[in-house]
């Protein structure tokens, strides 16, 4: 019987094992329950297929993405890999069909819709399987509180009692500690081992900007670090989707929509070609991600502000899944800050769910505000704790100034407190810079002593200190009274000049700054080499074609670039190349080497 080692080797064409991979294949294969909790990308396939193949019998997979079931198969059939997958998309002759290969013995894997398990015609066929094991990936889904609840997930633990001596292995990137819990109360998986991993995604960069024209900022961003990627931008709006869009087809782009609104077809197709096709922009809502595992995303952009920071690290996560540069880039402004402000104040929940929400809001604020190391921030969120700052963040790459805004402050707080706590952020702002418009005459506001004390200061820096003030809770917003600020106890101190206020300077991008930005940025790809991986990828996407599957089905982009550095020349070496197993390397070998040969 092969080694896992062997396996890992020969067929996926992989060196060594990733972090705990090693262990957790070991333990599943002697036959006992594991929990893995790993970030995306971090290789938790790898954790139940390879027992599957070492273990006797067939390896049952609960996946609640029927979309990607394909996919997920067809890169295991290219591998050699007996693999099959049975949901609602097939008709009885595929169904009889795999059922008949289960049956003889003739499948390592197969990938089952959790809703599958209530079919009493499925319970029994499995019954008269020999099954290596059960895994059960997007394990989170059994969580009521996560966001991602599947009701199906919930009688999965009659897995348990119906194949007490089949071991079972949950995965998941979800990190928080309740949904943990969660899992293995509900999957009755206490007993189980629990192998988790650190949640560092060294390979992406954590951008965030200050929102000042977010379509041009978008547009730049992509222009100078991503034209020709594949990347996903998030808008909180269908609305925002649509538009966003179109305007950047119009710009030159290549984007498509993705929300819930859409009609399936339409958004089932936007997905698929998103999947096969290179360089193309899904501009989406939330609705879209879960379990996206197109490896080659380049970057993740964020065009409104995440509720939470669980949130914001799983939508940034889809980036860089094969370990190359990857960018999570993200704008906000005020108006972010308000309008999640006011869905908290709207929210219907209990109290202490809404406490929570709070305190998630506010250290998803605290990310943005940042003047210290992202990563450093969201690794300590997480429970992680990094000795070091992480040299690839933009508060890394280009430390924000900070200035005294004590004073400022001051003015701001008695310009709330001296109009009434009344108003909202314009409002003050026109009060400061001494403007007498109607409103502020009437009100009699041009006779108070804040009156314009604010001349110092343009519109857009009171706007972030105001932004700031919130973000810090030194100032509550009243959606009752229409967004009017008002004082909060925890402001006292800075009022009083007893605490100094240290602010980040927001600065519109000069152009010296984007010139050190794109020396600073990695390039994938020299221009002298460009010609030659684009017909690498125009090969691979030949033979995808062919296949009707998706590009990175085939090789990913990181074994491609390997192709690129390394040069090899003959089947030997080509071997050796990470990504490149037996199958891959008799399927396809010949071809990348005529295109090495004919371009190098
Ligand atoms: P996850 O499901 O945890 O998000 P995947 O299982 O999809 O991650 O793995 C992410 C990528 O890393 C895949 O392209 C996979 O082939 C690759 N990978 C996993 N394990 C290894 C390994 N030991 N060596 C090299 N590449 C690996
Ligand atoms: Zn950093």
């Amino acid at each position: 019987m092969k080694t896992p080692l062997d396996t890992l080797q020969t067929v996926f064409g992989y060196e060594d094992f990733r972090g705990q991979q090693a262990t957790i294949i070991q333990h599943v294969i002697d036959g006992q329950d594991a929990m893995v909790l790993m970030p995306t990308g971090g290789g938790k396939s790898l954790c139940y297929q390879i027992p599957a193949m070492v273990r006797e019998g067939v390896g049952i997979v609960i996946s609640p993405l029927i979309a990607l079931m394909q996919d997920q198969v067809n890169a295991l059939l290219q591998l050699g890999v007996k693999a099959a997958f049975l949901n609602s998309t097939l008709v009885l002759d595929d169904v009889q069909h795999i059922e008949q290969q289960l049956l003889n013995g003739e499948l390592n894997l197969l990938y089952l819709a959790p809703e599958r398990l209530q079919n009493e015609r499925m319970r029994s066929l499995l019954s008269r399987l020999k099954i290596a094991l059960f895994a059960i990936d997007e394990a989170h889904c059994v969580s009521q509180w996560g966001h991602d609840f599947r009701a199906d997930y919930l009688q999965l633990s009659v897995l348990h009692e119906q194949f007490p001596q089949v071991p079972r292995v949950a995965l998941t990137a979800t990190a928080d500690e309740q949904t943990r819990e969660e899992i293995l109360l509900r999957l009755g998986l206490q007993q189980a081992r629990l192998f988790i991993s650190g949640f560092d995604r060294p390979n992406i960069k954590y951008s965030i900007e200050e929102k000042q024209n977010a379509r041009q900022q978008l547009l730049r961003f992509i222009q100078r670090e991503h034209l020709g990627n594949a990347g996903i931008v998030y808008c909180m709006s269908r609305k925002k989707v649509e538009g966003t869009a179109e305007w950047l087809c119009q710009q030159g782009i290549s984007a498509l929509a993705y929300h819930a609104g859409m009609e399936s077809a339409k958004r089932q197709e936007h997905q698929q070609r998103f999947l096969r096709e290179e360089g193309l922009v899904m501009v989406a809502t939330i609705a879209f991600g879960m379990g996206i595992d197109k490896s080659n995303v380049r970057f993740v952009a964020h065009l409104d502000l995440p509720k939470s920071i669980e949130a914001y690290y799983q939508e940034t996560g889809r980036a860089g899944r094969d370990g190359l540069p990857a960018d999570a880039w993200m704008v906000f402004g005020l108006q972010d800050v308000i309008k999640l402000r006011q869905m908290l104040s709207e929210s219907t929940a209990s109290d202490i769910h809404k406490k929570k929400e709070q305190y998630k809001l506010d250290a998803m604020l605290a990310l943005c505000e940042t003047v210290n190391c992202r990563r450093q921030f969201l690794m300590a969120y997480f429970g992680d704790q990094m000795a070091h700052a992480c040299g690839n963040c933009d508060t890394c790459n280009e430390p924000p100034e900070t200035w005294d805004a004590s004073e400022a402050a001051q003015k701001a707080l008695s310009c709330i407190y001296r109009t009434g706590q009344r108003f909202g952020v314009q409002y003050l702002i026109d009060v400061l810079h001494g403007k007498s418009n109607e409103r502020i005459v009437q009100n009699g506001h041009d006779q108070l002593s804040t009156y314009g004390i604010g001349k110092s200061l343009e519109d857009m820096q009171w706007r972030a200190l105001f932004r700031q003030l919130i973000a810090k809770g030194l100032v509550a917003i009243d959606f009752e009274a229409y967004g009017a600020l008002k004082l909060e106890g925890a402001c006292r101190p800075v009022l009083k000049g007893e605490q100094a206020l240290f602010l980040k300077r927001s600065h519109k991008k000069t152009g010296s700054k984007q010139k050190t930005n794109r020396e600073k940025r990695v390039m994938f790809v020299s221009p002298e080499e460009e010609s030659l991986w684009e017909a690498l990828r125009n090969k691979r996407k030949e033979l995808a074609d062919k296949q009707n599957v998706p590009p990175y089905v085939i090789f990913h982009d990181s074994t491609l670039m390997e192709m690129l550095d390394l040069k090899p020349s003959s089947l030997e070496q080509m071997a050796g190349i990470t990504g490149v197993g037996e199958r891959k390397l008799a399927l396809y070998a010949d071809e990348f080497l005529q295109v090495l040969c004919a371009e190098g």
